[in-house]
Order: C-alpha cells, then structure tokens, then sequence
C-alpha cells in the first residue's frame, strides 16, 4: 500500500509572440519543493490591483517552465505514474488549466513535431516497451477513451460510427454495484497489444473528438477527456491477476466567470464556467477537509469516474498548466490555489490483485488429487466422495446406539473419515429438527385440544345461563298472570263491594259502632263479666258490615237535618237512652258480681286458715275440742250462702239486661235502616225536582258522584254521612280506612267534620257549591212542610250535626 498525497506539478506555456509576460519567478529546488512566485504591480490598469498584497507563492512538486520540453515532462510526471501501473496500481494524471494553457500539449502532445508528443503517446510507448521487456508475466492491455461533455459521457473508441457530431458517439452511463464501484456502461475497451495499436486507438479518439467539436460548443474547452489504459498481469501457473488503470485526463478550461474587478475583489473566487470542475473543486476540497465524512463524488459524472483517483486507491498527479500572459495572471493564481489544495489530498494505493476462479478451481482440483493419492498411499483404500450403502447403514447404526446410550461419557466413534462424521453430524441436525417439528406439531395440538376444552366449558356455561334465563321468563310469566288474577279479582271484589254496600246502611255503622262506644275500655276493664257480656251481645252481620262508596259533604249534611226532623228519630232516641241505662246497669251488675265473687272467696279463705289454726291446736290440745264445730266456721259459711244466692241473683239479672240489649238493638237498627230508606227515597226525589228546575247545576258537574239518581243504581249513602257523629278515631275505624281507600271525592275527606254546629259557606268548587244549593233547596223544603223559617241559599247556614 502506497499512502502519499497526490503529487502536484506546474507548467508553464510558452508565451506567443505579441504576448507580454506577466512577472512570475520559478524556484526549482532540488531537495525541496519548487516554488512558484507571481508579481501583481499596484498600479495595473486592468483591475489585478491589490495593495495589500503584491506577490503571490505557491509550491509545486516541480515546476516545469516555458522552455520545458514534453520528454522531459514525461520523464518527470509520467513515467513514475507508469511504473506504478505497471507494478498493478492505479494513476491518474490530470491536466488543470485556462483554454489555451497547454492541458492538451501536455495530455497528448502537439500535433506538428513528433516531439511534441504528450503524456499519452509516450507513456503508451513507454508501458509497452516495459511489457515487451518482463517476460516473467503476461500482461494484457486494453485502452478507452472518453469524454464528459455537459454532464454526458461519449464513447471516443467506438469504431462502428463515423462521427460528425458528438451526439453520435455511444452514450456513456455511469452504473454502480452494490459495493459502490463505478461501471460506465457503454465505454468501449479496445483491447492493444502493441504501441501501434494503442496509437491508433489514440488517434482514432482524437480524431472523434476534433471532428464532433465545432467552434460554436467549442467542446475541446469545455469538455474533459479521459484516455485510460487498463493492464491486467498475472505470472504464468498463478491464480492471481493484478489489474490496474491509467488515467491521463485532459480536463475542460477552468477558466471563471467574472474576469474584471475593481478595488482588489477580482481575486476572490469567481464561479466556474464548467459545471464539472465545480464539483470537482467541491470533492477536492471536501477530501482537504479533516475528518470530512461525505465527499460528493456523485455530483457529477467526470467525479464519479475519477473517484478513486481523488483520496483513493490511486497515484494521482496534477499538472497545473498556466498561461503566464499578463492578462491571464489572475487565472494562473487561481490554477495554482486549487493545485494547492489538491496537493493536501492524501491517496492510498493498493495493489489490486484478484483471483482468477478458473485457475483457482484448476489449481484446487489437482491439489485434491494429489491428498487422495497420499491418503490411498497411508490407509491401503481408495477413497471416494460417496459413502457405501453399507457405510451409511453402519453409520445409521451407531448413531442409534450413541443417541440410546444414557452413559453421558459415550461416545460416536466413526474413524478420522471428514465423510462420516459430516455425515453423522447431517444426521443429527435432521433428527433435532424432526423432534422441533414433532414439539411443535404436539404443542399445536394441545393448544387446539385446550381450545376445544375451553369451548366445551364456555358452550356449557351458555347452556346453563340460557336454561337459568328461561326458567326467569316462566317465573315472570307466572306472576304476571297471577297479579292479572290479583287485578281483575280485587277489581270484583271492589264492584262486589259497591254493590253490597247498596245493602247496608249507615245507620247500622252508626249503631254498631255507638255500641262499641258504650263499651268503651274505661267501663269494662274491670269487669270480666261485662266484657263476655258485651262480646256476647248478638250483631247483626249488616251492621258488621263494612262499607264503601261516597257520599258528597251536601248529602251528608241533608242526611243530618233529614234525620232531625224524622218521626221515628224520637223513637230511636228513646231507645238509645234506654240502652245507655240498660248498658249502665250491666255494667254496676258487672262490678258488684265481682265483688260477690271476691268475698266469696275471701271467706273460702278464711275458713282454710281456721282449718290450719285448728290443725294446730289439735297438736297441742286435747282431742276433744278438737271434734267439736268451730262456731266461726260456721258463721262463714252461712255468710258464703249468702252471698251466692245474691251472686245468682245478680247473674240472673244481667241475663235478662243481655236479652233487653239485644232486643233494643235491633230495634234501633229497624229504625235506622227505615230512617235511611226515607232519606234516599226523599233525597232522590229532591234531586229530581232540582234537575228539572236547573238542569245546568247538573251537567256542569264533573263526576256523576253528586246526586243519588246519576249514581249507579248499587250505589248508596255509605258510612261516610255518619262519620261526624261517631266519633272514632281513624286508627280505631277500619270503615274509615276503606272509605278514604275507596272515596274519589276529596271533599269529604278536607271539609271540617259536622261534629258540631258548622257554617259551610260556598267554597266556589262547582261540585261542592252544587251539592250545598241542593242541600239548601231541600231543607228549605223540609221547613217548608214542617212550618219552620227557611235561610235563602246562598247565606251561610247552621248545620246541627248532632246525630242521634
Ligand atoms: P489547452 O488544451 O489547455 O486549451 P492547448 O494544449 O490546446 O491548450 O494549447 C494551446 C496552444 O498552445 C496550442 O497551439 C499548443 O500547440 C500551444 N502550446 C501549448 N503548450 C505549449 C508548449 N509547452 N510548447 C509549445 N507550444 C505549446
Ligand atoms: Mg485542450
């Protein structure tokens, strides 16, 4: 491997004949650098004025002025280049310059004198020469030649066009490997094996190129050309082949852009006219750059061929060609600024050597042949390739027996045949990788088993949840129907109910519950008697009777002065008090039979401790007094006779009361139930009358409740009109339970009892105010026939409510 940065060299051009040289000093050091000085005068007319800095020095591998001559030049630059191609490196040598400053003298020579002849012609004379001269090894020598015109590649060597115009040239493209080396597809490799052939294959390009150029594209200055020749050598009997290329590349003018300037700007940098040496310029100083990692060979396709000649596997040399005419100074110092960072760019070359296959299997094949023959020499067997049938089957055996043995310090012994043991290592793998599948396939199975499983518990499940849900929905069902049965017959019970409570009256409630009253816990705590006595008393089942139904706060009211002025009230008044003192007595008969009852065992009493007090004196007396009549004794008993003959006689009596109880009962319910009837037939006939006087009090009612003859025909005055008057407290009156169950009118529920004297004024409820004006109208009748004074309607009215 060769590690040098690429070697840069000067040359200067003969100036012509009316050119006037510009002042430059060249210093060719023998030992060291040559150095290259130009002298820019202050006061020069056309704008290279800098007065800051009048001299500019570059350094240079050599300098090869004026008067150089091009054996020279070879000698110097190319033949060192050649000789390293030849020993199987890459080189290149570029030219880099102005139009007109010698690029292509130098590259491929002056078209007069043979010695004129550039760095193409002699170096091909020069490797020729050198291949002609080594015997040792066989070269072989092919030349291209190309050229980069607008970023376009045309094949110069290609000897089936006669071209006129560069456009009919093959076109070159640049083709990449996956290990990032550059192909040209389609750039012809002309096979020379001999000076003569290379030259022709030279001049054949050259012609190309001078034919395709015209002075309009004036494609000598603007495009790059790259004559390589390829060499390939390997020494007789070896596999290896080395190869190597030689690039000698004629580049386009670097001329710039801006060519004028004042005020000493001039010398900055102007823009190339060729795109190519911009991007050449970019990779040059990219590779100039320390630990710069991407260097933009890309950019352009004169880069991309010359990749590895810039900071590659390549001997690079650089000649910087400058035309030393005053006016072209500016150009020189540019040339010699990139020749300078050029000459930074560090290139590493290797030797590229390659095996040939065909000599290496060749090679490979005899060596095999002769470790057979040694090997037949040692074991007496000629060996072959294949393994016997036998050999297998044996090997088959053994790896059996090796793989059941479960001693871990086994072994498989198959001799030092390479064959047998990649055999049974082949055997192995297969068996290993039969038992991974065999795992696999179980594993697969077992997962799909659990699956089944898991599906199986999961159908169950739903099953159950299914069966749980339709015994749910016959449940529901069930009680759907039974609270329909529920309905419809609490609903019959309700109709049976208002029909039944057409049977009843009210005054039976009334009656019953006045008997209750009378009975009432302070009266007959204390007497048991009394108690069974008035439990005995015989109820008629209608007065037990519990009844619904409604009756609006008028009717109530007109059943209360109705009821006043009845004939059979006086009779029914009678009767009540009659009861009450028959009620009294029972009770004053009640106490004193327990009272009876008390001394009679109070004597009962007295008489067993004048038993014991005797017994006593027995023990401690004599016998004699003690058979004799206790006289005390004797007057207890007669006192305990007494007694229950007067016990009886008082038993008799509260019979007799019981039966005179009853008796008056019944009485009373006689005329209560008479009373009721009276008032119904009075009260709808009333209503009638009212009807016909004015219909509308009647039709503008909402319910059909107010009076008795739009009521169903069932429907009668219910317990309801007596409740002012009994005087029982909700808790105590399962009546009243059901009458506020069963009353659709809340009047009767929110107006003030009648419980005494009550002034009902018109409330403005046309219900209520309806049921009060009927009320008025009836009792004004009333009065009428009994011949009292009647209040006007409307005018609040006194209501005795006092019943019974
Ligand atoms: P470039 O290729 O750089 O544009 P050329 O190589 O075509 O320039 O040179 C321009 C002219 O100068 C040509 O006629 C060429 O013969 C002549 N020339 C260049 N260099 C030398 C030299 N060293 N000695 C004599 N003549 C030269
Ligand atoms: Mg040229």
């Amino acid at each position: 491997m060769v590690k040098e940065t690429i070697r840069v060299y000067a040359r200067v051009k003969p100036l012509g004949r009316r050119q006037q040289a510009g002042i430059y000093s060249v210093d060719n050091d023998e030992k060291s650098l040559s150095s290259l000085e130009f002298i820019v005068p202050r006061d020069l007319a056309d704008g290279f004025v800098n007065n800051k800095q009048e001299s500019y020095k570059f350094k240079f591998q050599k300098i090869f002025d004026q008067e150089a001559k091009q054996d020279v030049v070879f000698d110097n630059i190319a033949k060192p280049v050649a000789e390293c191609v030849l020993a199987g490196y890459n080189g290149t040598i570029f030219a880099y310059g102005q139009t007109g400053s010698g690029k292509t003298f130098t590259i491929t020579g002056g078209a007069e004198r043979y010695s004129d002849r550039g760095i193409i012609p002699r170096t091909l004379s020069y490797i020729f020469d050198q291949l002609q001269k080594d015997g040792s090894k066989v070269y072989t020598t092919h030349v291209s030649y190309l050229e980069i015109y607008n970023e376009c590649g045309y094949d110069l060597l290609d000897p089936r066009h006669e071209a006129s115009r560069l456009k009919d040239l093959p076109k070159v493209t640049i083709m990449e490997d996956p290990d990032q080396n550059i192909h040209l597809k389609n750039l012809s490799l002309q096979q020379a094996t001999n000076e003569e052939e290379a030259l022709n294959l030279l001049f054949l390009g050259d012609t190309n190129r001078m034919i395709a150029e015209t002075p309009m594209n004036q494609a000598s200055s603007r495009s790059h050309c790259i004559f390589t020749i390829h060499i390939s050598s390997k020494e007789p009997g070896s596999a290896t082949i080395r190869r190597s290329k030689l690039h000698l590349v004629d580049l386009a003018g670097s001329e710039r852009v801006a060519k004028t300037g004042v005020g000493g700007h001039i010398l900055t940098e102007a823009k190339y006219i060729n795109l190519s040496l911009h991007h050449l310029e970019q990779v040059i100083i990219a590779l100039a750059e320390k630990n710069r990692s991407h260097i933009p060979y890309r950019n352009s396709m004169m880069t991309s061929v010359l990749r590895d000649s810039l900071g590659g596997n390549c001997m690079t040399t650089m000649i910087a060609t400058l035309s030393i005419d005053r006016r072209n100074i500016d150009e020189s110092i540019s040339t010699c600024r990139f020749a300078q960072r050029v000459a930074l760019i560090k290139n590493e070359a290797v030797l590229n050597e390659e095996i040939d296959p065909t000599l290496m299997i060749i090679k490979l094949k005899k060596e095999i042949q002769e470790l057979k023959d040694e090997l037949m020499l040692v074991t007496g067997k000629q060996r072959t390739s294949e393994l016997s049938q036998e050999e297998l089957l044996q090997l088959d055996e053994l790896i059996e027996t090796f793989l059941e043995d479960n001693d871990p310090n086994s072994n498989l012994d198959v001799g030092a045949d390479m064959r047998k043991i990649k055999y049974c290592f082949i055997h192995l793998k297969q068996l290993m990788n039969d038992s991974k599948m065999t795992d696999k396939k179980l594993l697969l199975q077992h997962n799909s088993e659990e699956k089944d499983t898991n599906k199986e518990v999961e159908e169950e499940e739903l099953k159950k949840l299914k069966e749980l849900l339709q015994q749910r929905d016959n449940e529901i069902n069930i009680l759907v129907n039974m609270l329909k049965k529920e309905k419809k017959r609490a609903q019959e019970a309700l109709f049976q109910l208002n029909a039944a409570s057409a049977g009843s009256t009210v005054l039976e409630q009334s009656l019953c519950v006045k008997l209750e009253e009378s009975q009432s816990p302070a009266s007959s705590s204390s007497l048991k008697e009394a108690k069974d006595f008035s439990s005995s008393v015989h109820r008629p089942p209608f007065l037990s009777r519990q009844t619904g139904g409604n009756m609006s706060l008028g009717c109530q009211e007109a059943f209360e002065v109705f009821k006043q002025d009845h004939a059979d009230s006086i009779t029914i008044e009678d009767n009540k008090e009659l009861l009450k003192q028959r009620y009294a007595e029972a009770k004053c008969l009640g106490e004193k039979l327990n009272k009876v009852r008390n001394k009679i065992n109070h004597l009962k009493g007295e008489i067993t401790q004048r038993h014991i007090q005797r017994a006593v004196l027995a023990v401690s007396s004599s016998s004699e007094e003690l058979n004799t009549l206790d006289p005390v004794e004797e007057q207890l008993r007669k006192q305990i006779e007494e007694e229950k003959k007067s016990y009886k006689m008082m038993l008799n009596r509260l019979k007799g009361l019981k039966v005179e109880i009853e008796h008056l009962q019944l009485l009373m319910e006689k005329a209560k139930m008479k009373l009721q009837k009276d008032f119904e037939v009075w009260w709808s006939e009333e209503a009638q009358k009212l009807q016909q006087e004015k219909p509308e009090m009647v039709s503008s009612s909402n319910t059909v409740t107010v009076y008795p003859q739009l009521r169903k025909p069932s429907q009668h005055l219910s317990i309801n009109s007596f409740s002012e008057t009994t005087r029982v407290s909700p808790s105590e009156d399962p009546a009243g339970k059901n009458n506020s169950m069963f009353s659709s009118n809340p009047i009767s529920k929110t107006r003030t009892p009648a419980s005494s004297s009550t002034s009902i004024p018109l409330t403005g409820d046309s219900q209520a105010d309806a049921d009060i004006l009927a009320f008025m109208k009836a009792r004004q009748n009333i009065l009428q026939k009994k011949g009292k004074p009647c209040q006007k309607p409307g005018s609040q009215t006194k209501i005795s409510s006092t019943a019974f």
